[in-house]
């Protein structure tokens, strides 16, 4: 695959400067000299440091959740329609800054400007969403066994809304949390991936503008700088109501018991390892583009990606070939070049990981049939980039169960739908999945059938709208964020029965006084 040639350090630097300051971060005073405890902001388009950021302590976690509760007194009390316009004012910032936004986020996560800029358009999409939803915060009205009573579900703010999230989606998980729980009435406070600090602070600087030109309290949304230690004072702390992670399956089964073990709320949308179903009717001009932007695009690195592909046996080869000759074409390089569309991996442990994972597939049998080799290694020896790898398995052996987080697609054959379903099923992630079929039966089959908590017919795993619900099942969490009902997790439900007879009789007929 043709690889291109790399920016300076100094331009990608002048790329995140243009960015932040355009959002309103001063970059002037954003980086201090490397010290202990500072977080190194990096691209993995060049693999260097960009400068160093000042991280928060015990001190800074405890005021900055104290004000985010004071926050809350505040703004529970506003209506939620009038807290709608904070996010429609948001959702207009981010359309305007969307540009600057994007290459921060390209800057910092080596997507492609495309997809950096598809990632802050789910922003807006998210905001548009919640603007709507804050006049639909609605509950059911139930008849009651008692003459003269009714019940009534209603829907209260919750509280501080803690939210950490992963370095592949720096920014749009944040919003679908930030913008239905605003309208919502909760606070937030932000923990983002250590990886990607300057796209956080980008992003909450336009929400700030926007509470600020909206009258909204201070405080409603906060950042926290910091590395995991950081985000487990926050999942420590009983006035963080609801805890909302992204990231992978090891961090979620981290922060869940501690998160109940205070009984707080928590919503995790974790690790996926998806697979593809591809039946004999398959159009196979849609399956190959579907399955080459799933499993390629952003160098393998969403928890979305295509890692497994399931082909009917009559099918495999002719796919198979037809897949290595589109990766072939591949051109793998710095997002900042047009044309690029595999960026880089986010660092070295994660070629390493990929790397491992090849070694094992082939000790387990796979042969691979392309990519896994590293690219611009002797042009920028501190970035990763890496050609995505097809191999092909004898079946699913242990390897192809891990989510390995860099652009590998196993292929494995099957011969009945029955037994490629089971397949799909049998790992301990739920997230997503796909059947490319022309064949209706079949195609209802698999949306029975498949566990995951997104299921697809003719498009790859990857790619969801907001306005259904995002999430997985089994170890991918169970969470649901953005669209239908997700809302529901950032308020605090009480039924309500309310008498009007003038009498007292008891429920179930009881009797007493
Ligand atoms: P990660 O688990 O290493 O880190 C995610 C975030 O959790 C970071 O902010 C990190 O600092 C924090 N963290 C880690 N351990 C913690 C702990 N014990 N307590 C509190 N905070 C902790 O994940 P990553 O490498 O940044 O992201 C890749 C992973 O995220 C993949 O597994 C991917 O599938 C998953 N992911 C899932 C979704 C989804 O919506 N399901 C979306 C994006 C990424």
């Amino acid at each position: 695959a043709p690889a291109v040639s790399l920016p300076t350090s100094e331009s990608v630097l002048s790329l995140a400067e243009a960015g932040l300051s355009a959002c309103g971060v001063d970059p002037a005073a954003l980086f201090v000299p490397e010290a202990p405890g500072t977080v190194a902001a990096r691209s993995p388009i060049t693999g260097t440091v960009l400068g160093h950021l000042a991280a928060h302590g015990a001190e800074d976690v405890d005021r900055t959740i104290a004000s985010a509760v004071e926050a809350f007194a505040a703004w529970r009390t506003v209506p939620a329609p009038v807290r709608g316009r904070l996010v429609q004012r948001w959702g207009q910032l981010l359309g305007e800054f969307k540009d600057d936004l994007a290459a921060l986020v390209t800057v910092e996560a080596g997507k492609t400007p495309s997809e950096a800029a598809g990632e802050v358009q789910e922003m807006i999409d998210i905001c548009e969403l919640a603007v709507g939803q804050s006049r639909q915060l609605y509950g059911k009205t139930l008849p009651s066994e008692r003459p003269g009573h009714r019940l009534m579900e209603t829907w209260h703010p919750l509280g501080v809304v803690g939210i950490v999230t992963a370095f592949n989606f720096p920014v749009a998980p944040y919003a679908w949390n930030t913008a239905l729980a605003l309208v919502c009435g909760d606070p937030v406070v932000w923990k983002p991936s250590e990886a990607t600090v300057l796209s956080a602070l980008a992003t909450t600087a336009l929400l700030n503008r926007a509470a600020a030109e909206v009258g909204a309290p201070e405080n409603l949304a906060q950042v926290l700088v910091g590395d995991r230690a950081v985000g487990e004072l926050l999942v420590d702390d009983s006035r963080v109501a609801l805890l909302s992670a992204t990231g992978s399956v090891r961090m979620g089964r981290e922060i869940g018991p501690r998160v109940a073990a205070r009984f707080g709320r928590v919503l995790l949308e974790l690790g996926g390892n998806n697979a593809a179903v591809v039946a004999p009717s398959a159009d196979l001009d849609l399956t190959l583009r579907g399955a080459v932007f799933a499993a390629a695009g952003t160098a393998g690195q969403r928890c979305t990606t295509l890692r497994r592909l399931i082909v009917h046996e009559s099918v495999a080869d002719s796919l198979v070939e037809r897949i290595v000759a589109a990766y072939g074409t591949l051109s793998i390089g710095s997002p900042t070049e047009d044309g690029v569309l595999v960026g880089p991996l986010i660092g070295e442990a994660a070629y390493a990981k990929m790397q491992s994972a090849l070694e094992a597939a082939v000790a387990e049998g796979g042969a691979v049939l392309c990519g896994g080799g590293r690219v611009l290694e002797s042009e920028a020896p501190d970035a990763f980039y890496v050609e995505p790898a097809v191999v092909r398995m004898p079946a699913q052996t242990p390897i192809v169960f891990e989510e390995t987080f860099a652009p590998i697609l196993y292929v494995m054959e099957y011969t009945d739908l029955e037994d490629a379903v089971a397949m799909n099923n049998a790992v301990s992630q739920g997230l997503s999945s796909a059947i490319f079929t022309s064949d209706l039966s079949e195609a209802e089959y698999f949306l029975a059938h498949s566990d995951t908590g997104i299921a697809n017919v003719n498009i790859g795993t990857s790619g969801a709208e907001i306005g259904g619900a995002f999430g997985g099942n089994k170890e991918t969490g169970g969470g649901r964020e953005s669209g239908t009902d997700s809302w529901q997790a950032y308020m605090r439900q009480a039924t309500n029965t309310i008498n009007y007879s003038g009498e007292l009789p008891l429920a179930q007929g009881v009797e007493f006084i």
